[in-house]
């Protein structure tokens, strides 16, 4: 706030109306965790969108549910944002 009233002086003067605040999961690595744990079978992982969670949605749900299924996943990524990488380099 001291920040926005430097810019805008006359701010301090008015009253607030309303606060809200959200969040952006992130990772260290800053891609999203996808996939199913390599100790846990049938526990997945679909987060860690960090600030693209809404554009990402269709993608992770389509490639959540292909991995659920068993079938062979459709986004070449998969190997940067799977599990593995958290729970063994601890990236997270
Ligand atoms: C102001 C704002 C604007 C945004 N605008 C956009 C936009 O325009 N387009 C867009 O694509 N995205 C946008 N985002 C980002 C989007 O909302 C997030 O990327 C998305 O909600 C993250 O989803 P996720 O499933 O990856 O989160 P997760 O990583 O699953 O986290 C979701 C919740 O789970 C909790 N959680 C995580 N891990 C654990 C744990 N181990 N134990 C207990 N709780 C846990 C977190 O605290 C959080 O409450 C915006 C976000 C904000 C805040």
């Amino acid at each position: 706030m001291q920040c926005l009233f430097s810019v805008f002086s006359n701010l301090q003067r008015e009253a607030l109306q309303s606060v809200w605040s959200g969040i952006r999961p992130g990772t260290k690595d800053g891609l999203p965790i996808i996939g199913e744990h390599p100790n846990y079978s049938g526990l997945f992982y679909a987060r860690g969108h960090y600030r693209n969670g809404v554009l990402l949605a269709p993608a992770t749900g389509k490639l959540v549910k292909e991995l659920m299924i068993g079938k062979r996943a459709s986004i070449p990524v998969l190997g940067l944002i799977l599990p593995e990488r958290i729970v063994y380099q601890e990236a997270l």
